[in-house]
């Protein structure tokens, strides 16, 4: 344990952020040096630095004062041995796949991000010899019937983008361990951020964030991070980022890190507003055809969120009657929800996954998982709530129905 305890807004706050040591400033700097003297050859300064693993620093994209601030701060609030940045969510994805041998097998959960989605069907697949099973997690018995023996890794996201299913992490971790304890459970824990949801706690062995969302916090750093506990897959990782160089630049790290400084409150404002807002889209038949929000009674895995979740997070789906035309309409309103793609900031978003975020999902893989033309998602933010639920109203009423 940290010498800050274990409560997550102490380690928010202060893990990669103690003072620093020839200065004393109470925030790092952010350390823009590409390259780094030696003090006498191979004998490298920064050994008893913190942020440089014990390692010392050589060249930054090996490591970087910086990024070592906010990959300490990552796996403390993930309760994490170790934590590996990267420079987006995307790039932390490729990292894994990177650790992979031809011929292995990856078994994802069918609903996962279109850009993961579109990396693994149509990058990876075509251009190497790695197989992809993608299906309901639902069930962990279809995990484990999808295992091969050539399965390496099980890719979770829970909940996923856009249609808010939740795994249980657990039941599937243990499942995947009682057929082989040599594959990997990653979880892409995005939605939740590591305040809500700590998959390592539930059997993980890496877990995936884009930090561009709920850490960053403020829709102003692409960026993505891994959290792991085993030495030997940290090594291969740490190994990986160093050999492809998908690395965050500094000034990104410094606003990662002071962005997870305020992370529990953004998400305890947003995720109060969001239920708010569940609720009155869900009573209001005259527009709305179905609301998906994991903290109402009527999302089909409500018992497993509020078991393996501390919280509902602030991602709400819902169907607008109608098709199309109604759904842009509703989304051309909106006054203050701003209509753009990515999510987890302080300002509230809306968007059309079939049309933007999953647009890169095939049409026919898209209607198998009710990613429809009506679906909306909707990022709360922290804005004042009665505001929020005006703006939704009022552009909800232009519709026709
Ligand atoms: N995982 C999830 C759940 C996401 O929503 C996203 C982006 O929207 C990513 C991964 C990819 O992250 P990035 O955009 O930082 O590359």
């Amino acid at each position: 344990m940290s010498s800050f305890g274990s409560n997550f807004a102490t380690l928010a706050v202060h893990v990669g952020s103690e003072p620093d040591p020839l200065t004393g400033a109470v925030v790092p700097p952010i350390s823009l040096a590409t390259t780094f003297s030696q003090n006498g050859l191979g004998n490298l300064y920064g050994k008893d630095y913190l942020n440089s693993h014990g390692k010392g620093f050589e060249y930054s994209r090996t490591g970087n004062p910086t990024r070592g601030a906010f990959e300490r701060a990552i796996a403390a609030v993930e309760y994490a041995k170790y934590g590996i940045a990267f420079a987006s969510g995307l790039a932390a994805t490729t990292a894994i796949i990177q650790c992979l041998n031809s011929g292995d097998h990856v078994i994802c959960i069918d609903d996962v991000y279109g850009g993961t989605q579109r990396f693994f069907r149509r990058i990876v697949s075509p251009g190497s010899n790695l197989q992809f099973t993608f299906t309901d997690m639902t069930d962990p018995n279809s995990v484990v019937n999808a295992i091969q023996p050539n399965t390496k890794i099980v890719w979770i996201e829970s909940p996923t983008n856009p249609t808010l299913k939740i795994t249980d992490i657990l039941a599937v971790t243990q499942a995947v361990k009682n057929v082989s304890d040599k594959i990997w459970v990653v979880v892409d824990n995005t939605f939740m951020s590591p305040y809500l949801q700590n998959p390592l706690k539930l059997g993980a062995h890496i877990v995936l964030h884009s930090v561009t969302k709920y850490i960053g916090g403020h829709s102003d750093v692409v960026m993505g991070a891994l959290a792991v506990n085993d030495d030997e897959i940290y090594t291969k990782l740490k190994f990986v980022q160093n050999g492809s160089g998908a690395i965050p630049s500094p000034f990104d790290c410094y606003l990662a890190l002071r962005g997870l400084k305020t992370l529990h409150l953004r998400m305890e404002a947003s995720q109060k507003n969001a239920i708010v807002i569940a609720n009155m889209l869900e009573s209001n038949k005259t527009y709305v055809e179905k609301v998906i929000y994991p903290g109402l009674s009527s999302h089909p895995n409500h018992e497993i969120a509020k078991k393996q979740q501390n919280g509902f997070g602030a991602m709400i789906t819902f169907f607008v009657k109608g098709g199309i035309e109604n759904a842009s309409t509703f989304l051309a309103n909106l006054g203050i929800f701003t209509l753009a793609e990515s999510l987890g900031a302080v300002e509230s978003l809306a968007e059309s996954p079939a049309v933007m975020t999953h647009a890169s999902v095939p049409p026919e893989q898209r209607a198998l998982l009710g990613i429809s033309d009506n679906l909306i998602r909707l990022s709360i933010g922290v804005e004042h709530i009665d505001d929020l639920v005006a703006d939704l109203q009022q552009a909800l009423s232009k519709m026709t129905v």
